[in-house]
Formats: structure tokens, C-alpha cells, sequence
């Protein structure tokens, strides 16, 4: 196996990485609480660990990925509450918005747990905790887990001081003000759970800590989220997960992405300078945004502009020109039965920036410098081989950027040969159809928006029409 050096968080150095078991990589990333529309913030960092993913399975890791989801909080009650909704409404309709994100942004996770769906077990995990002598049961009902009782909290925060402990908890009830809940004991009209502590829900940390141990084992390769996570969140995770497990290390490798922020500031909801995604989608192509973000160092703290996202849009109009010049200079079938010393040199030139590019992922995942390797091939090919150049040396840019579309995902479209398919959405295309009959329909044109509607259903899209909407699916 090639050697991919990592940054560790808690080392504070980069490293070798070795995972637990040979080949095998176990990676767990903190995902959304569902109060909100997904923003860019978020995007920056589940495309930072999608692109950690891919590059280790390309190279020839075998990757399981899991990335939760927090449906139920503080945050999702009281918008309920403000909404006059039910909390379930709430999440549900944004673990929509987020998994459709995700799909737009060609991100690939394997699981999605949600906290409201393991329940059972994180009632047996605290329990564990309070029989081995970690965690203690308030007045209330409520149970906390006992800081004093781990020796190693703050090493991942670094934060070695007591006074910097402080939780995001107040209760009085508490043996130390550094404690955190495992059971948040349930406040009148709240949704609960029956627990032996009375009725309640799980405290935000519990989760990951249960929900990885289920699904990826004791011990874990990679723990990520944004760097908004390192305390008190992951610290937390870590303090029980290893005093319960009884293992060291419970992550091998913390990982944590650098900020997104706007004007200097870190975007948040609570900040109130949220891009949502689903807004952004309108204005520029999913694939725009997420070489935007790809092209930056997943460590760096990356400030949003829009300068910067439309040089991003020209970075991808160049991308999209150089494969579909390639797909015009290769169309026809041809072979080289020799080459001359241009070709040879332009190979070579080839070889060296995929090397290149190879250096920079194993480096701590430099994609920066990943890019420029890229660039380099594809002004190459404008410059120069694109005026006579063997088949050979084109084949060879189709695969290097086929090789490295692998990783940065967003050439899927554009690679294939069939060009007049690819840039074509079929979705979109579908709704323009349906807007179309609509606008027959609201005047009263029903012998044609009945015929679209048949000739739609012949093709396999069935449309049902409401008082206020068409919905369409396809069966
Ligand atoms: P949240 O829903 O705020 O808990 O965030 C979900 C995931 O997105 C976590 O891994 C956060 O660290 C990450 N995240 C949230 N806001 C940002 C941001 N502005 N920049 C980068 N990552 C973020
Ligand atoms: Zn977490």
C-alpha cells in the first residue's frame, strides 16, 4: 500500500496512516442537527471528507463510511414549537434537504443514522456508564457523565485546565460544572423516552459514541467533523467512548475541517449569515460549488466570496472544455504505430504531473496542489497537443483526468462519449414539461395537457395533479 500521511488533531502532527485492520478503513463523520436548510458551511465539510473517502479507495481502500444525523435537539423543539409543528415534522423535512444536498453534490455516504432510531441502545450505553462508575444520576432524572472519573480529558481540545471545561449545561445538579448529559430528563411538553431514569431524551454527545461502536466497531480509523466540533463535542464523544470501551486509541486519526466563514465570521444559523444550499443550487451548478470548495485545503479556514465561486465557474467551464475537446480529438478510432519526440515528451510531461498529483493527496490530502497538476495537463493540451497530437498522448490526459475525477467527482457528466446526453438534466427537463401543461391547463387547454400527460405516462412518469401543483414520479 502507498503511504497517505494525515493530519491527527490530537498528535497535532501529520502522520502515517495505518488503519486498525489492513485495508480496511472505518471513518465516522459528525453530521447535521435537522433545524435547518444544509448551507455551504456544512458542504464544505462533507465534501472535504468525501474527498478523503475517494482518495483512500482509490488508493485501494476498502472505505465505510458513516455520517449521523441529530433529529432531535434543543434546536428541532423549539422550531417546532415556533412553528406549532411536531418535532418529527421538523426533522424529517430537513434530513430531506440534507440528503438531497448531499446527492447534488455527488457525495456518497454509506449510512445516515438517525439518534431518534437507537434509542434502546443508547439507553444501554449510558446505563454501561453508570454501572462501571462513569456517569451519575441527577434528582431530575437527568444523567451526567463524571469528568473526574477519565484522566485524559482535554488532550484532544487541548485544554488541560479545568476552568477551560466549561459545557453548554448550567443544572445545579451537577457534581462538577465541567460535566456533561448523557439523558436529558424530559421538561413538560417536550417528546421523551421511558428510560429506568424516567422519561427523557439522549444528550447531543451519547450518539455518535453509540451509533459508531454499532455500526464501525470499538475502534475507529478516522473521526471527523468541522473544527466548530473539537470542543466540547469530540472531546466529550472521546472521554466516554474510550472509559466505556476500555480501549486506547478509540480514533486513530481526528480529523477536522477548517471553517467556511463569510466576511471573516463562521457561517451559522446562529450567526443568521447562512447560504442555504438549495438557494445556492439556482445561482451556480452543484459541480461549480463543489470544486469551490475541493480546491481549497479541507484544513484551511475558506471565506466565501463570490469572486472566488465565479473563478471556480471558469476553473469548471476550462474542465468541461478540455474533456469535450478531448471527446472530439478522440472520437474516431485510431492507433499510433510510432511516435515522434513531441509525443514522447508530452508522455512523459503526463507521467510526471500524475505523479505529481499523487504526492499531494498522500500529503495530508493537498487538493490545491492537486488541482494545479490538472490545470497544468489541461493547458498543455490547449496550448499545444490539441493541434498534432498522437492518439496515444490524448488517451493518456483522457485517463489522467478520469484517474483524478475519481477523487473530485465533478467531470461524471462530462466524461462519457454519448455528448449530446451528458449535459442534459433530466430532471429539470421534466419539470419544464410539467410547467408547460400547467400553463395549458390554467387556460384551459385540456386536450393537449391531457395528451402530454398521457405521452408522459407511456414513458414512465406519472403525474398527479393537486388543487395547487402537479406532482410527477417516475414508475
Ligand atoms: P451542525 O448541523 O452545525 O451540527 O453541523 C454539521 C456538520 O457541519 C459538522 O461536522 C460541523 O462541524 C460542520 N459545519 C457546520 N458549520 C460549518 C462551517 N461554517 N464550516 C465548516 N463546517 C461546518
Ligand atoms: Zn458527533
Amino acid at each position: 500500500m502507498p503511504i497517505v500521511y494525515i493530519y491527527n488533531t490530537l498528535s497535532r502532527k501529520i502522520e502515517e496512516f495505518i488503519p486498525f485492520s489492513p485495508g480496511r478503513v472505518q471513518m465516522y463523520v459528525c453530521g447535521p442537527t435537522v433545524y435547518d436548510f444544509s448551507h455551504l458551511g456544512h458542504a464544505r465539510t462533507y465534501v472535504a471528507f468525501d474527498i478523503i473517502k475517494r482518495y483512500l479507495v482509490l488508493r485501494g481502500y476498502d472505505v465505510f463510511h458513516v455520517q449521523n444525523i441529530t433529529d432531535i435537539d434543543d434546536k428541532i423543539i423549539n422550531r417546532a414549537k415556533q412553528e406549532g409543528k411536531d418535532w418529527k415534522e421538523i426533522a424529517d423535512f430537513f434530513t430531506k434537504d440534507y440528503l438531497n444536498s448531499l446527492k447534488r453534490l455527488n457525495i456518497n455516504v454509506d449510512l445516515h443514522p438517525r439518534v431518534t432510531y437507537h434509542i434502546k441502545e443508547i439507553i444501554e450505553y449510558v446505563s454501561k456508564l453508570i454501572d462501571k462508575g462513569y456517569a451519575y444520576i441527577a434528582p431530575s432524572g437527568s444523567v451526567y457523565f463524571d469528568v473526574d472519573k477519565y484522566d485524559d480529558y482535554g488532550a484532544l481540545s487541548n485544554r488541560r485546565d479545568k476552568e477551560q471545561w466549561s459545557q453548554e449545561e448550567f443544572a445545579k445538579e451537577k457534581r462538577n460544572p465541567y460535566d456533561f448529559a448523557l439523558w436529558k430528563a424530559a421538561k413538560p411538553g417536550e417528546p421523551y423516552w421511558n428510560s429506568p431514569w424516567g422519561p427523557g431524551r439522549p444528550g447531543w454527545h451519547i450518539e455518535c459514541s453509540v451509533m459508531s461502536s454499532k455500526y464501525l466497531g470499538n475502534q475507529i480509523d478516522i473521526h471527523g467533523g468541522g473544527t466548530d466540533l473539537i470542543f466540547p463535542h469530540h472531546e466529550n464523544e472521546r472521554a466516554q467512548s474510550e472509559a466505556l470501551l476500555g480501549v486506547k486509541p478509540w480514533v486513530k486519526y481526528w480529523v477536522h475541517t477548517g471553517l467556511l466563514s463569510i466576511g471573516g465570521e463562521k457561517m451559522s444559523k446562529s450567526l443568521g449569515n447562512i447560504m442555504a444550499l438549495k438557494d445556492l443550487f439556482k445561482q451556480y451548478k452543484p459541480e461549480v460549488i463543489r470544486l469551490w470548495l475541493a480546491s481549497a485545503h479541507y484544513r484551511k479556514i475558506l471565506n466565501f466570496t463570490d469572486q472566488s465561486l465565479e473563478q471556480a465557474r471558469q476553473n469548471f467551464e476550462r474542465l468541461i472544455n478540455a474533456t469535450s475537446l478531448l471527446r472530439d480529438l478522440i472520437s474516431e478510432e485510431k492507433y499510433d504505430f510510432s511516435l515522434n519526440d513531441k509525443d514522447i515528451k508530452y508522455i512523459n510531461i503526463i507521467k510526471d504531473l500524475r505523479e505529481k498529483f499523487y504526492q499531494a493527496m498522500d500529503n495530508d490530502f493537498n487538493t490545491s496542489a492537486a488541482f494545479s497538476q490538472i490545470y497544468q495537463v489541461t493547458n498543455l493540451l490547449f496550448k499545444e497537443i490539441q493541434y498534432n497530437s498522437s492518439i496515444t498522448v490524448l488517451l493518456k490526459i483522457y485517463a489522467f483526468l478520469g484517474e483524478t475525477n475519481r477523487v473530485f467527482g465533478i467531470l461524471d457528466k462530462y466524461l462519457i462519449f454519448q455528448s449530446i446526453q451528458r449535459e442534459i438534466d433530466v430532471e429539470t427537463l421534466i419539470n419544464l414539461v410539467v410547467d408547460i401543461r400547467s400553463k395549458l391547463r390554467k387556460r384551459k387547454i385540456f386536450d393537449i395537457s391531457d395528451w402530454i400527460r398521457d405521452q408522459l405516462l407511456q414513458l414512465g412518469i406519472k403525474l398527479s395533479d393537486t388543487k395547487e401543483e402537479t406532482k410527477w414520479q417516475i414508475i
